[in-house]
């Protein structure tokens, strides 16, 4: 059965629901994460190439800013969604908390897409978008970034809006923008890495070898690519791969970085001259070490839980796991790395990006990196032990150690 995107909103109030079993907290406390703060609605119209007009509707949920500036993506997809919205900005709030970051938590979006647009039409609509937010938005109050369908030349056309329109040339009311525009080395590859830094932190703890394991993943655009990358170089073999065009199998290990080029080139899988094609059950139940969705939320759910040949399942996606998933794969006893915690590599990086745009001082790639790896381990290390130390799974534990943290700004400021 479909999973309606409308679900989303249960998924993430269900889980804090679940959270407050666990931690000590204040129920004033707990029914206000329930809700995000702002919800933010704008149609808008632009002229498309042949002189008509087309009318677009955009998103932006303010979810929190208790920590700070609101933070999180912008998605241009067809199925973007209020609902989704929603439990997208309130994952944001929990990872940048969980991260210890100064930033609370957005996302937005514009429902339509992209790949059904010139690269004028979609410089037009993004600055359109930018000029119908810009009220909203700053370096200190919302900073935006990329998410599915967007990229850094969206980001650059955006904030070149906003300049336009407040008179000024900050740069730091966007991230993921190009190295040529104020963007920050490693920001493109910082989620995919964090998904290696997750998966080697967790083989290590198991005391597991990496050689000649193997892994599958669903989603081959921003975050596939890079995190196969990383992953592969680790020595890993990437036994499946599946996107919108198909899914794909090879026992003997696909080659990751010809099909990157691939994919690339050709927006999307099929026709990749390695493997055989599956189907979407076929590729769920692949006897693997570890399963990456990578692309859409719901995902994993009862069907595809059952079906799970692994010990292992990161979410490199946000929200690809439903409940009843995540209950399945813990009585099956396959961990769970969390989205909140697996992804946040690029929120990570827009950090760094920010705090250079504020000073406009810029670090190179491998400073960066050294910094993302050191952040993302520590994290990994609270939140294992934490679900270790109260036999829980460590989506709750995240969950709780980031709320704690909320809960203490809360508490000063009420
Ligand atoms: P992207 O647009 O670059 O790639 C999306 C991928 O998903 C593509 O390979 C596409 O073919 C695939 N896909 C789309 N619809 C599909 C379907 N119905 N079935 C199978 N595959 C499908 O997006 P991205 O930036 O790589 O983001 C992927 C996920 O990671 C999203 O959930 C996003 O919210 C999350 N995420 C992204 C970032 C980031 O920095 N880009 C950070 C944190 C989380």
């Amino acid at each position: 059965m479909a999973i309606k995107k409308e679900n989303l909103t249960n998924l993430y109030q269900n889980q804090l629901k679940k959270v407050s079993n666990y931690g000590n907290f204040d129920p004033d406390f707990m029914t206000n994460m329930c809700y995000p703060k702002n919800e933010i609605i704008v149609n808008f119209g632009v002229k498309m190439d042949d002189g008509t007009l087309k009318m677009f509707k955009g998103y932006r949920i303010q979810d929190n800013n208790l920590l700070g500036a609101y933070k999180g993506g912008l998605r241009f997809h067809q199925e973007v969604h209020l609902d989704e919205c929603k439990a997208l900005a309130f994952w944001m709030t929990i990872k940048c908390s969980l991260q210890r970051l100064p930033f609370g938590g957005s996302k937005g979006g514009v429902k339509f897409d992209p790949k059904d647009h010139s690269q004028s039409e979609l410089k037009r609509i993004s600055m359109e978008f930018s000029n119908r937010l810009y009220k909203y938005i700053g370096v200190d109050r919302d900073v935006p970034a990329p998410d599915m369908g967007t990229n850094s030349q969206i980001m650059d056309w955006m904030t070149a809006a906003y300049q336009k329109i407040r008179k000024t040339h900050d740069n730091g009311m966007f991230t993921g923008k190009s190295l040529k525009f104020g963007g920050c080395d490693g920001r493109e590859e910082a989620t995919g890495r964090g998904i290696m830094i997750n998966l080697r932190k967790w083989f290590l703890k198991k005391n597991i070898v990496m050689k000649d394991k193997t892994y599958i993943i669903q989603g081959f655009g921003n975050v596939g690519t890079f995190a196969s990358k990383f992953i592969s170089q680790l020595g890993l073999k990437c036994i499946g791969i599946g996107d919108h065009t198909c899914y794909l199998h090879n026992d003997n290990g696909f080659d990751v970085v010809s099909m990157a080029k691939y994919s690339k080139e050709n927006v999307g899988i099929l026709g990749f001259s390695e493997g055989v094609k599956i189907t979407k059950d076929e590729f769920f139940s692949l006897k693997t070490d570890v399963v990456i969705p990578a692309a859409l939320e719901l995902q994993i759910v009862k069907k595809e839980a059952n079906n799970l040949n692994c010990r292992l399942v990161i979410d490199a996606a946000n929200g690809p796991l439903n409940m009843e998933a995540d209950n399945i794969l813990r009585l099956r006893g396959i961990d769970v790395i969390p989205d909140v915690l697996a992804n946040s590599g690029g929120v990570i990086v827009s950090y760094y990006e920010w705090l250079q745009n504020k000073s406009q001082e810029y670090w190179d790639l491998e400073e960066i990196r050294l910094k993302l790896d050191k952040r993302m381990e520590k994290t990994f290390d609270r939140v294992y032990e934490h679900a270790k130390s109260n036999d829980i799974e460590m989506r709750t534990s995240a969950f709780v150690l980031a709320l704690e943290n909320l809960e203490y700004y809360y508490n000063l400021m009420n």
